[in-house]
This record gives structure tokens, sequence and C-alpha cells, in this order.
């Protein structure tokens, strides 16, 4: 199944990507987290998507789509994939359908923005393989210690108050229109984000089913 999770920064799709990848045995895209690795690298697309990434902007639809294109084309995409933050812009969606990509569901996780504030200012991220956490909804095991890899957990730049404002106004001016884009395309599933993980993933997984 080829799948795209919407939604506003903080409403939950990289961890609900987790559970489906788990749960489908399909990989994940993040575009997030291949940004944020090419920075830590500082390779040459680091160094440009630095400036953006940092300021809760987005980066060049360009850069995007060639991370998500050269992704694609591995061999373990062959029977489905998650594509977690991309697309973010009406001209990424554009460039999907030019790529021949084709998109079974497009589930977008509704949360309000009171809620991705809060959700925001708790989260915390493995420095090493990325995977997501909360101080309150989903804490790990070992507090500051990834779950799964066992790397420092930390705050994201972009998690920062001011930064999150500038995240949440960029949604709404720029991704929010794929909603329509993809209800238009009947590939639209609504998912309400509920408080906890489990519950929303239980949500996500049903529509997926129906
Ligand atoms: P995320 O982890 O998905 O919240 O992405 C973190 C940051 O990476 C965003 O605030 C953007 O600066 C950048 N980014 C990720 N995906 C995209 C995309 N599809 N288009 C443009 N910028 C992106």
């Amino acid at each position: 199944m080829n799948l795209i999770l919407l939604g506003a920064p903080g409403a939950g799709k990289g961890t609900q990507a987790e559970i489906v990848c788990d749960k489908l045995g399909i990989p994940t895209i993040s575009t997030g987290n291949a940004l944020r690795a090419a920075i830590k690298d500082g390779t040459e697309m680091g160094l440009k998507a630095k400036e953006a990434v940092d300021a809760g902007r987005l980066v060049s639809d360009e850069i995007v789509v060639g991370i998500v294109k050269e992704r694609l084309a591995q061999d373990d995409c062959k029977n489905g994939f998650i594509l977690d933050g991309m697309p973010r812009t009406v001209a990424q969606a554009h460039a999907l359908e030019d790529m021949g990509v084709n998109i079974d569901k497009v589930i977008d996780i509704e949360v309000s923005d009171e809620a991705i504030i809060a959700r925001l200012s708790g989260r915390r991220v493995c420095s090493a393989c990325g995977a997501s956490y909360h101080t309150e909804y989903k804490p790990s095991s070992v507090e500051g210690v990834c779950d799964r890899c066992n790397g420092a957990l930390i705050i994201r730049k972009d998690d920062e108050p001011a930064t999150v404002l500038e995240r949440l106004a960029t949604y709404h001016e720029q991704t929010e229109p794929l909603v329509e884009f993809y209800r238009e395309r009947g590939k639209l599933v609504v998912v309400e984000g509920q408080e906890k993980v489990e519950d929303t993933s239980a949500l996500l997984l049903a529509a997926l089913e129906a």
C-alpha cells in the first residue's frame, strides 16, 4: 500500500508512521528525518536546507522532491511505502503525480493548534535514529534515552515556541490546501488525532483496512 500521512507539525505523523511501518512491513520515507540527517552530516543539501529547517520554513520543493524520487527508486519501496511529511505543498503533490507515483490513501491526522503547541513542547527525538517521544504521552523507558537504539533524546531546535508558531502558520498556508487536493481525488481519509498514541493508531489502522 502506498500511503501519505498528512497533518500539522506535531500531529503525530512520525510516531504513527513507525506503527504502520511495523504493522505492514513497508518503509517510511520521512523528508524531515532525511533533511536533519543531511544537516547533521554537513552535506551540500544539508547546508542548503539548514536555515529554512531551523526557522520552521519549508525547504525548496526541488530538494524534497529529489530526496523522495531517489528513495522511491530503492527496492524496498516496491511493495509500498509511507510518506511522512511529504508532500507539503501543492507543487510537491503535482511532482509526485508527474513521477507516476500511485497513492492509495492519504491519511490526514487532525489535531487542533492548541493541542499541537502543547504536544511539541514535550516532544523529544532521538539524536541517533530520529525516533520520536513525548515526556507525557509517550515517554521512553529510561528518561533521555532512546528505547530503540540507546541514543540520546534531545529537543529539536525547531520545536522551540517561536518556531512552532512559524511552522503552524506555514502548515495552514502551504500544506493544508492538500486536504482538498486529495479529497477531490477521492484519496482522503480523516483521522481525529487522539490524546493517546495507541488510540490514534487504532483509528488509523481501521481506516487502512476499510
Ligand atoms: P518534519 O520533521 O516533517 O516536521 O520536518 C522538519 C522540517 O523539515 C520542516 O519544518 C521543513 O523545514 C523541512 N521539511 C520536511 N519535509 C518537507 C517538505 N516536504 N517540504 C519542505 N520542507 C520540508
